[in-house]
């Protein structure tokens, strides 16, 4: 289980690529990406290594991104395969206008599961994650409240223990970010900043980081990070940096 993140100005594919090679220790039942393209939100996802993910995404001819989320799984809900595979989509009739990748063990997907079923979801894979996904879309559909007022909201009603990274369709160079129990950082760079597991997944483009903490919220966005906390109050951070070398 890791989460690796991008946006910035450069081809954002590679840095995921690398991050998730460093991460793979932490899983590797799959690996996937969702990321901005020209052509929309789009997810490439497959069961196996980091290796089969690369070659998946070379077959269907590549990806060009400045902004993306990846994620290596240790299968905690459903077992190790193509759907259940993160990042998982969250919208009615499999229009998926948010992707969600996570960490960690939704305590109350099921009881989230039926709720959202019934308000019309169609749920594609066996995982406790995919209820976020849906969760997200649901609170955001129709309102005017930004990505993060509304991943801010969906923590609130999980159960359970979280590291996730979000993005939506309606802020293509925005990742948001959300921990509860699970490990997560932000890594900040000149134009381009990075969400990720641990630092190994970051060190490579920047030594400076904010430790994100239990229950709060970020917003990440190529020239700026801000975080708030359970109560949607922007917090200062204090910024780490990197002494040691890999
Ligand atoms: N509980 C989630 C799943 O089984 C996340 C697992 C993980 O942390 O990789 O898909």
């Amino acid at each position: 289980c890791g989460i690796v993140g991008f946006t910035g100005r450069e081809n954002a594919l590679p840095i995921l690529i690398k991050g998730l090679y460093s991460l793979e220790y932490r899983g590797y039942d799959s690996a996937g990406i969702a990321a901005f393209t020209r052509d929309g939100l789009r997810v490439v996802k497959t069961q196996g290594r980091i290796a089969s993910l690369e070659e998946k995404i070379q077959s269907e001819g590549g990806l060009s991104c400045t902004c993306g989320i990846g994620h290596t799984r240790w299968a905690t809900h459903g077992e190790p395969s193509d759907r259940n595979s993160h990042p998982h989509l969250g919208g009615r009739d499999g229009q998926g206008k948010v992707a969600v990748v996570h960490n960690g063990i939704i305590e109350n997907y099921k009881e989230l599961r039926e709720r959202l079923e019934a308000h019309g979801y169609t749920f594609c894979s066996e995982t406790d994650t995919e209820t976020v996904a849906h969760l997200v879309d649901y609170l955001h559909t129709g309102k005017q409240e930004d990505l993060a007022k509304t991943v801010l909201a969906a923590v609130q009603r999980i159960r359970g223990s979280y590291a996730l990274g979000v993005v939506s369709m309606d802020n293509p160079e925005e990742i948001v970010a959300a921990r509860r129990d699970n490990p997560l950082i932000i890594g900040l760079g000149q134009g381009e900043n990075m969400i990720a597991s641990d630092l190994t997944a970051i060190i490579g483009r920047t030594r400076d980081y904010i430790i994100l903490d239990d229950n709060e919220v970020a917003i990440i966005r190529p020239d700026s990070v801000a975080v708030m906390n359970e109560f949607g109050d922007v917090v200062e951070k204090a910024v780490q940096t990197v002494t040691w070398d890999m």
